[in-house]
């Protein structure tokens, strides 16, 4: 494939701290050189490992953005032994914004991956961060939470893995991170977001699902903060063991079976609260339909019994959305 038309203005090869810009073209009606800087921090010292951090992938996810930043200006170069790369609003138009789609081209950067360097911003920008990014990285985290739709339990999360080896890794870095849940999940359309590219590549890679509500949860954003030291101190680029309240409890969505799915349009009407234990067929919720006053409410029920680890948080839904995710020991 041709090379990237993105350019950097850090030295990845320098030491010490840089702020910076990633600069993407975007070509408007008054202006056909224009670019985007996106920023970018990189943090180097001595030799380690090659860490990179992003937050704002979806510009309505703000735990990890506000993470990164306070990471980007407190972090020393003089604590470091390794390189630390750092994108606190990595789709910046959607973090911008605060939305989860871009308002460029409509494009969810979690779908847009390998990228395409011939493609529109969110697939140039894609494939920058695949083919020039993750080629220079160990490990990788890319922050994320349930954004305005969904609400969710605090997590580390990674794929479920074919490959043992790389499995085991990826769930003691997601340990490491220190999340009360440590997920691997089975999720609708992965091949194209950024966890896969990086698995890809045979990086120790995460995403994560941190709150949700198109709020800043304060007390997300604390696991998030430590968190994000915390993958630093895994990959031994900072010193000293990862600090834990308790041992995050190991679990998966094994199957889509662990998705409610709505099958109309509606309002949904949940019947449980995050983190509550359900049963198999038991009813999840109702679906409310506005415009059929006579319509009675249609019941909806858990394909599989767990902890109820994702719900809706919007009122209406979609025909396709699911409204709840259930989770499982490991
Ligand atoms: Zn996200």
């Amino acid at each position: 494939m041709a090379a990237s038309p993105v350019t950097a203005t850090v030295d990845f090869a320098a030491r010490g701290k840089q702020f910076g810009h990633l600069r993407v073209p975007h070509s408007r009606n008054d202006h056909g050189w224009a670019v985007i800087p996106i920023p970018i921090v990189v943090i180097a010292n001595g030799t380690g490992a090659t860490v990179l951090l992003s937050a704002g992938n979806h510009g309505d996810e703000y735990e990890g953005q506000v993470a990164l930043l306070d990471l980007a200006r407190t972090l020393d170069p003089g604590q470091l032994q390794g390189r630390v790369i750092l994108l606190p609003a990595m789709h910046f138009p959607a973090a911008l914004a605060g939305t989860r789609l871009s308002p460029l081209d409509n494009r969810d950067f979690n779908r847009c991956f390998p990228g395409d360097p011939f493609g529109s911003f969110a697939f140039v920008l894609a494939h920058y961060v695949d083919s020039v990014l993750l080629a220079l990285c160990d490990f990788q985290m890319d922050l994320h939470s349930g954004g305005t739709g969904m609400d969710i339990i605090a997590s580390a999360c990674g794929h479920v893995l074919d490959d043992a080896g790389q499995q085991a890794k990826t769930l003691a870095m997601a340990d490491a991170f220190g999340a009360p849940i440590t997920l691997l999940l089975r999720e609708v359309n992965a091949g194209p977001t950024l966890l896969a590219a990086a698995e890809r590549r045979g990086i120790v890679a995460l995403s994560s699902e941190l709150g949700g509500g198109g709020r800043l949860n304060p007390d997300n954003y604390r696991i998030t903060r430590r968190g994000a030291e915390n993958v630093l101190r895994h990959a031994g680029v900072l010193e000293g063991p990862p600090r834990h309240d308790r041992p995050p409890r190991r679990m998966t969505v094994p199957s889509l079976d662990h998705y409610v799915i709505a099958p109309e349009a509606g309002i949904f009407q949940a019947d449980h609260r995050l983190g509550a234990d359900v049963r198999k067929g038991e009813v999840a919720g109702r679906l409310h339909f506005i415009e059929k006053p006579d319509r009675a409410p249609l019941e909806l029920s858990y394909g599989a019994g767990g902890l109820l680890w994702c719900t809706r948080h919007v009122g209406r839904v979609q025909a396709g959305d699911p409204v709840a995710v259930i989770a499982v020991d490991l």
